[in-house]
């Protein structure tokens, strides 16, 4: 019988709990776990992904809420299907994922075949996935983001033996890995769609024995903008104009997403009437080409 995925359960939280507290849970849980502390252990690589993918679920405010919403409806005797964040496996098994493609973008990934025999075979470090919110105008126009975020690395005391003097690290706990902080300047490419997932290679999780690093997944999703609606390579936008404008006519300055333009607004504007500037919308084709920017008008009431 397929069970409903509890990621609060997963993390061992409240289903009210803070940010703050699920990313203090998720260290408690994840430094655990780590298959690299773990001696590669199916069991701990497994709990480990079981962990970031709720981690990544519910450290994000709008994935939190979807998945919230999503999870109430599951819970309810009939469930349905289809949703990016609902598995009908169960709590602990991810098998499922390869039939459900949108979910395996930014699912944790497993290294290429994993070594279960040899230790001491070089192994390819984790993907290591995370949602980014950005602003509007960075997701469809692109832009360079400053990341940060934390990954496992050689501990530099023991030089990644666990021991030094033949005692156990004690900056490390014989564990041979410490938690780094890495901050990255991330190029946004112009126009990716919402939810696009960019990959920089190699910035993930550390090899083992020399096996090369993991890639650094980033799930981009566009924050909701107070003014402006992106539908494909458009942006919409919702300009008041004073009664007096809209019967006769005359200049105005809107804002589009990167500039400042004059319009020209026509005698007898209604509310509803729109006009389309071409080349002020959203980046195409990485950045050769952009879409309109549409102005609708609203006339204030008078
Ligand atoms: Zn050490």
């Amino acid at each position: 019988m397929a069970t409903t995925k509890n990621y609060y359960k997963t993390l061992g939280v409240e289903k009210n709990a803070s940010f703050a507290d699920i990313k203090k849970r998720y260290r408690e849980l994840a430094k655990k776990h780590h298959p690299d502390v773990n001696n590669g252990s199916k069991k701990a690589e497994n709990n480990f992904k079981i962990i970031s993918a709720a981690y990544n679920v519910l450290s994000n405010k709008k994935s939190r809420l979807e998945y919230d919403q999503t999870y109430r409806q599951q819970t309810r005797p009939k469930s349905r299907g289809g949703n990016a964040w609902s598995d009908p496996s169960n709590d602990f098994d991810f098998s499922g994922r390869q039939k459900t493609g949108q979910q395996s973008d930014f699912r944790q990934t497993t290294p290429e075949e994993e070594q279960k025999f040899d230790p001491e075979f070089p192994t390819r470090g984790f993907d290591l996935q995370f949602m980014v919110d950005l602003p509007l105008a960075t997701v469809a126009l692109g832009g360079t983001l400053p990341y940060s975020y934390e990954k496992y690395v050689k501990c530099m005391d023991c030089l990644g033996t666990g021991f030094v003097d033949s005692e156990e690290c004690s900056v490390c706990k014989g564990k041979r890995l410490v938690v780094e902080s890495v901050t990255l300047d991330v190029k946004i490419p112009p126009g990716i769609g919402n939810l696009y997932t960019l990959r920089i290679p190699e910035a993930g999780g550390e090899g083992k024995n020399g096996g090369p690093p993991g890639d650094l997944l980033l799930r981009i999703s566009a924050e909701k903008h107070p003014r402006f609606k992106r539908l494909k390579d458009d942006i919409y936008a919702e300009i008041s104009i004073s009664p007096e404008l809209a019967e006769k006519g005359g200049p105005l300055e809107i804002e589009t997403l990167d500039s400042v333009l004059t319009i020209e607004v026509e005698e007898e504007t209604l509310t509803g009437e729109e006009l389309r500037i071409p080349g002020q919308g959203a980046c195409i084709n990485w950045g050769n080409n952009r879409g309109d920017f549409i102005v609708k008008f609203k006339i204030e009431e008078g």
